[in-house]
């Protein structure tokens, strides 16, 4: 199987003025293609800081990171984005959509970075849509849906570039049991289609969709429990 992250003794610090913290104290990690993967630990143990490395959203101060096979470390920040905007997809808990776009234009949104053609950009946001089963709610703006909704929403902004790979943090973190169970759902489809998942989370029932848990703690993988 195919190696999609190998990250290498990765370590990060952050400073203040007088205060330094190492968030990530050397961490080895393999993941391969079309695994589904939670990261779990105690608050303040580092799985944000790692999922933002590992999602190109912020450099490692020590280490290395292959994604693909490429040290993406030694990367500009436009090569990163670059890179992101073609494999990397996110789903957070905050769902994070534009206020003042509907559900199509806030799903379009990346496929219009990308410089997709018009035609092309509606038929992938259409699908995507189709999907998560939003269509219904493509004139809507993200206040006049529920969080559930919302958050499929941002799915479908995730999934319509085509990633290899979902980063998601606490996707389900602002959803009550019902809609959180159906977001994991959705995830659990696309890694059956072959996206690689990688996901932080506190929550037993939401790590019980990967197949594979790696626990942090102290900035640290402390086990690797595989399910
Ligand atoms: P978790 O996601 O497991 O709760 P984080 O990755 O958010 O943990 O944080 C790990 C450690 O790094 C914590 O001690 C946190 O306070 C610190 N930290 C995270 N981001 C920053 C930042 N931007 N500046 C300073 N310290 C940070």
């Amino acid at each position: 199987m195919e190696k999609i992250i190998k990250t290498e003794n990765i370590r990060k610090v952050f400073r203040t003025e007088d205060v330094e913290t190492w968030a990530l104290n050397g961490v080895d990690i393999e993941i391969n293609e079309g695994e589904f993967v939670a990261i779990m630990g105690p608050s303040g143990c580092g799985k944000s800081t790692l999922l933002n490395i590992l999602g190109l959203l912020d450099n490692p101060s020590e280490g290395s990171y292959l994604l693909n096979g490429t040290d993406v470390t030694l990367f500009t920040e436009d090569n990163r984005t670059t890179l992101r905007k073609g494999v990397i997809g996110f789903v957070f808990q905050s769902f994070n959509l534009i206020d003042d776009l509907n559900v199509y234009e806030n799903i379009e949104l990346p496929l219009l970075y990308m410089g997709i053609p018009r035609k092309e950009r509606k038929r992938r946001v259409e699908d995507a849509m189709r999907r998560m089963d939003i269509t219904h709610r493509a004139g809507h703006f993200p206040q006049q849906l529920s969080g559930g909704q919302q958050q499929r929403v941002a799915i479908a902004r995730a999934v319509v570039a085509t990633p290899k790979i979902i980063f998601a943090d606490e996707p389900t973190g602002n959803l009550d049991s019902k809609n959180g169970i159906e977001v994991m759902e959705l995830l659990k489809q696309l890694n059956s289609e072959g996206t690689t998942i990688v996901m932080v989370t506190h929550s037993q029932r939401d790590a019980s969709y990967a197949k594979r848990v790696i626990n942090l703690f102290d900035g640290q993988v402390t086990a690797e429990i595989h399910q």
